[in-house]
């Protein structure tokens, strides 16, 4: 689960870590009303929605002047702000964050998050802030310096050091960026964060340094046990797609293909997902019906998939123990007596009222494609795909 900068910022403040005063505001009067309550002359004005690269999109302005401020609102909030992470159709921009403007010596480059092949948290740090890190990876790797901490270990004083060393700061300024470096990792490890990144981590006058952005993620199977974080959730920000598909308590994942599929269980989507790519297609998202699921449960399943424009044909690939083939048939066909799909749909059942579900199927006098085996299905799919749009092969 991701949250907004102002809320990362204020959370990281909890912890001590220094970042900009700032408030938060949904109108033009109210980015005016926050940046007199902070005082000065110059403000810092920054669209919140969930996606880094604002900068470059324009929606993060100095603003020197209430007009400045209005214009900036006006033009932002209630719109969908497009960055080069958001897609096409951008995120609705509903709040600003007004801060006091930072004077900057230096942008530097901080993150924490969650190495899952050393299963250790990881430190990287650079002196390239403020630009895109993947392309400092890929351009100037040696600019780059990480540190791993042992979960059962815990971050050692000295590694701190040794992290912070590479960022080439004045001595005096060492100090305050290894307490916000240790006061980031205590933020990190007690809220249950997998991803934690400043950029630009800056170095301000007065060597010391500020966090001028934030970005935060959580780890959403434990955010049972941090309500205060689950709290932060702003769903105009996630794709309206997994909302609808959790409203229903179903698991969906979009993804960039055309083939849409209807699975139960995470490890039969894998495998079904690595099948239809091994038969020359690839997947647009998979939900999972899960276990004992009604018709009425997989007719929604199959609404939502068919809701992703991006599909072009459905895979429905079912192992039932808990589930009932004779039920999903039943959904199926319910939603097609409802609905005309026009995308190829092909059906593979197998396990618990095999026989019934495929009478049903049959039945229906529907034009449903069934396959045997979980290769006959995906090869199927990709076939049936490719002659809908023309293709051969
Ligand atoms: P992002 O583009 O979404 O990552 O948004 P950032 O919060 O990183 O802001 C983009 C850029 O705006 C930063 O890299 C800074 O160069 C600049 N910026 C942000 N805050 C300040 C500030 O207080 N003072 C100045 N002068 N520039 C700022
Ligand atoms: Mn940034």
């Amino acid at each position: 689960m991701n949250i907004h900068e102002y809320q990362a910022k204020k959370l990281l403040a909890q912890y001590g870590v220094p970042v900009p005063r700032g408030g938060i505001a949904h109108s033009a009067t109210g980015a005016i009303y926050q940046a007199n309550e902070l005082g000065g002359d110059k403000w810092i004005l920054k669209t919140q929605i969930h996606s880094g690269a604002r900068g470059k999109a324009g929606g993060v302005k100095l603003c020197k002047s209430s007009k400045e401020i209005s214009q900036f609102c006006d033009k932002f909030l209630g719109n969908n702000l497009v960055t080069n992470q958001t897609g096409p159709e951008g995120k609705m921009v509903s709040s600003i964050y007004v801060e006091e403007a930072s004077v900057i010596l230096k942008e530097l480059y901080f993150s924490i998050l969650l190495d899952r092949t050393s299963q250790k948290v990881t430190l990287v740090v650079s002196t390239e802030g403020g630009m895109d890190i993947e392309q400092v990876a890929e351009e100037m790797p040696e600019k780059i310096a990480k540190i791993r901490i042992d979960p059962s270990v815990g971050m050692q004083p000295f590694q701190v050091r040794q992290l912070v060393f590479n960022l080439g700061l004045p001595n005096e300024a060492v100090d305050s960026a290894s307490r916000a470096v240790m006061k980031c990792y205590r933020a990190f490890r007690d809220t249950d964060a997998n991803l934690l990144e400043i950029n630009p981590l800056a170095l301000v006058s007065g060597n010391k340094v500020l966090a001028l952005d934030a970005k935060m993620s959580f780890d959403a199977n434990a955010l049972y046990r941090r309500p205060e974080i689950f709290e932060l959730n702003d769903k105009t920000q996630q794709d309206t797609r997994e909302i609808h598909a959790a409203e229903h308590d179903l698991n969906y994942v979009g993804l960039d293909g055309n083939i849409g599929c209807l699975i139960n269980g995470a490890g039969l989507a894998m495998a079904t997902m690595d099948m239809i790519q091994h038969a020359g297609g690839k997947p647009a998202n998979f939900l999972d019906i899960g276990g004992g699921a009604s018709a009425q449960r997989v007719a929604t399943s199959i609404e939502l998939v068919l809701s992703d424009d991006n599909v072009e044909a459905i895979l429905v690939n079912i192992f039932a123990g808990i589930n009932r083939c004779d039920w999903v048939a039943q959904g199926i066909v319910d939603l097609l007596n409802k609905r005309d799909v026009d995308v190829p749909l092909v059906v593979r059942l197998s396990g618990t009222n095999v026989e019934k579900g495929q009478k049903i199927l049959k039945d229906s006098g529907k034009k449903i494609i069934t396959a045997e085996t979980l290769s006959d299905a995906a090869q199927k799919v990709v076939v049936e795909w490719k002659k809908s749009k023309g293709k051969s092969g």
